[in-house]
């Protein structure tokens, strides 16, 4: 694929992107509009149109007649404007009404019919779309979606990292999962990926160094949602941040450099980096020193028709692990994390031994 940018800005200039989660009224619309323009800094004016909600008879956006509005920010602002599509009926209104840029949210994006639908809508059309993740960690789910709209003919395409569903406790609305996004980047180097801290979060008091997390992991720019009033807003009130209180956020941010030129530097983190690499490499060769022994143990647990798992084993050494991992300066987490990954992929090869190996990670 040869994916052109959307926004195309200078280097280390974050893509910024800002506006209500929806649009609710004329007034609502370009009142958020003309205060983010003052600021001269924003490449993106966003509103949903219509809003996908979890419950019905929640809010589900003004419809069509928002777009005229966003026509209006455009004439009167000159800011450039998107919103969300979610099928071939908003591709074509969106269209119609001069829409700059389309967006596909996290709940369209898990759909391939959906995503296909809105692929062929768009054939011969050449508007820029963005792609937020699919709500489930599934990263070929993602690229699927970015391929479709591909094949479709549109060349101008960006991402939009807005996290991912999960159930349990968590800080997060949305948990970020940071080694998915990475490792789109990693795979699509010239794909820019934009962070929207606002659906991640899902509060405001943690927005700030969620974007700065996000620029210092090389992020692109920012999606933020901002309204006039953000305690009244019809959806995702919790979330949102008036523009003047954006702005602060923006200018605090800083901006690191991705790689210097300066030799001293380069020599330092080239000698750090040797380290890791010495001490991966040594990490590995004990993994598969580990696995062998598993596998050893498979064999004679087979001879002697004893089962794989052993309950009271495992919990041994997952506390006895996180205690060590803590004089390490390691998180329960990690070790929890780590831990069960070798200890899946140690029960993985004795299935192997005892033949009953259902072991590869499917995906379709
Ligand atoms: C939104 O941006 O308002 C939205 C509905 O986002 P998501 O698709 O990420 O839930
Ligand atoms: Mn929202």
């Amino acid at each position: 694929m040869e994916i052109q940018p959307i926004f195309k800005k200078a280097a280390r200039q974050p893509i910024i992107i800002a506006g209500p989660c929806s649009a609710e009224s004329e007034e609502q619309v370009m009142d958020i509009a003309h205060q983010l323009a003052q600021s001269g800094n924003v490449d993106l004016y966003r509103a949903g149109i219509w809003k996908p909600r979890t419950r019905p008879n929640s809010f589900e956006g003004v419809g069509t007649i928002g777009l005229k509005w966003l026509k209006r920010v455009k004439e009167e602002t000159g800011l450039k404007v998107t919103t969300e599509v979610a099928n071939r009926n908003h591709v074509f209104e969106a269209i119609k009404h001069g829409i700059d840029v389309l967006w596909i949210g996290a709940r369209t994006t898990v759909n391939p019919f959906s995503v296909q639908e809105i692929a062929d809508s768009l054939a011969g059309t050449n508007i820029p779309v963005m792609i937020k993740n699919p709500i489930n960690p599934d990263l070929n789910l993602w690229i699927g979606a970015i391929e479709r709209i591909y094949k479709a003919g549109i060349q101008q395409i960006a991402v939009i990292h807005r996290g991912f569903s999960s159930s349990g406790n968590s800080n997060f609305r949305n948990e970020p999962m940071w080694q998915i996004p990475i490792e789109l980047m990693r795979r699509f180097p010239d794909l820019e990926i934009i962070c929207d801290n606002s659906h991640i979060c899902g509060r405001r008091d943690t927005l700030a160094a969620l974007a700065q997390k996000a620029m210092d992991l090389n992020f692109d720019g920012l999606m933020t949602e901002t309204h006039n009033n953000p305690d009244k807003a019809w959806s995702d009130a919790k979330q949102q941040i008036t523009p003047f209180v954006f702005q602060d956020l923006i200018k605090n941010l800083v901006i690191r450099a991705e790689t210097t030129n300066d030799v001293k530097f380069l020599e330092d983190l080239e000698g750090l980096r040797q380290q890791i690499n010495v001490i991966d490499n040594e990490l590995l060769t004990l993994l598969g020193k580990r696995m062998a022994l598993a596998e050893d143990i498979g064999r004679y647990k087979k001879n002697n028709n004893i089962s794989i798992l052993q309950p009271t084993r495992w919990n041994e050494i997952l506390e006895k692990s996180m205690l060590k991992g803590a004089e390490k300066g390691l998180s329960r987490d990690f070790i929890s994390v780590f831990l069960k990954a070798v200890h899946q992929e140690s029960i993985n090869h004795q299935e192997q031994i005892m033949g009953t190996g259902l072991t590869a990670k499917a995906s379709s």
